[in-house]
């Protein structure tokens, strides 16, 4: 694992909304300060990364003081607005603080599966790369509505893996990682550490393994599995809940779920 670790060069993390937040919505300091350094660590120890960063709502929420999230799309994209910039403001604060230049990138679905447009988000996303620039991709949840959108991150930082071919997907969740059936109904659920093929996925009930607070839970994180098996790359589910979690993981400790479709 170790040496796996090592060899992946190019990381895309995706960052789920309650990995940043508050229930509340409003962001949580501590949390989002901990994981730009570990991320700005990794950057600086010379890996190529991508940032995949929900949110956008859920802070949009906390700033306009709204109760809970606003079903009406009107209110839905007025939120995803105000949040976004709330967001970028405090990655731009952070990761400035360890030198670092982000840009964010807002994405729709057309961008990823129309092939000129495709191609155009391809070359932005390298140029920002070969700037050491940390892209900051999100949703363009203002102008994408429901019925034409990816619709959740997990899926999105998995099409993004894959559009620009990097190495590894790192999901940052609520959860420890896949479990064999739901821990918070089953004491006896074990968790998995290495799904390495797919016959592996098509055995647990996604709608049992365990959810989260965010869009997707097990069942996204499982089609992203799906899109980063379809290239033969590398994907880790890993709780950002745990203390320094990124940086551990990369000296030596495992964590989570590891999905190695490398040989598939
Ligand atoms: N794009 C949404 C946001 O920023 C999040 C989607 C998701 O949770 O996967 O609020």
């Amino acid at each position: 694992m170790q040496n796996t670790l090592k060899s992946l060069n190019q990381i895309v993390i995706k960052i789920g909304s309650s990995s940043l937040t508050h229930e509340s919505g409003l962001i949580d300091l501590w949390k989002m300060e901990s994981l730009v350094k570990q991320i700005a660590n990794l950057f600086n120890s010379g890996k190529d990364v991508i940032v995949v960063s929900s949110g956008a709502i859920a802070a949009g929420i906390g700033k306009m003081k709204l109760t809970e999230k606003p079903k009406a799309m009107p209110e839905k994209q007025a939120a995803a607005a105000v949040g976004q910039s709330t967001l970028m403001h405090m990655y731009e604060k952070f990761f400035s603080e360890y030198g670092i230049t982000v840009a964010q990138v807002l994405l729709t679905k057309e961008d990823m599966y129309e092939e000129s447009r495709r191609a155009h988000c391809v070359n932005a996303l390298s140029a920002l790369i070969n700037h050491r620039i940390i892209p900051i991709i999100n949703e363009n949840d203002v102008v994408a509505i429901d019925e034409i959108k990816v619709g959740d991150n997990d899926t999105l930082s998995a099409e993004v893996c894959k559009m620009i071919n990097f190495d590894n997907l790192i999901i940052l969740s609520d959860i420890n990682g896949v479990y064999n059936k739901d821990p918070r109904k089953h004491p006896d659920a074990e968790m998995i550490p290495l799904i390495d093929r797919l016959e592996i996925l098509d055995a647990i009930d996604a709608g049992d393994a365990g959810s989260t607070v965010g869009t997707g839970g097990m069942q996204t994180k499982f089609k992203a599995a799906r899109i980063i098996a379809s290239t033969s790359k590398t994907m880790f589910i890993i709780n950002s809940g745990q203390k320094d979690v990124l940086n551990r993981m990369f000296s030596g400790e495992s964590f989570g779920t590891f999905f190695d479709f490398r040989n598939l």
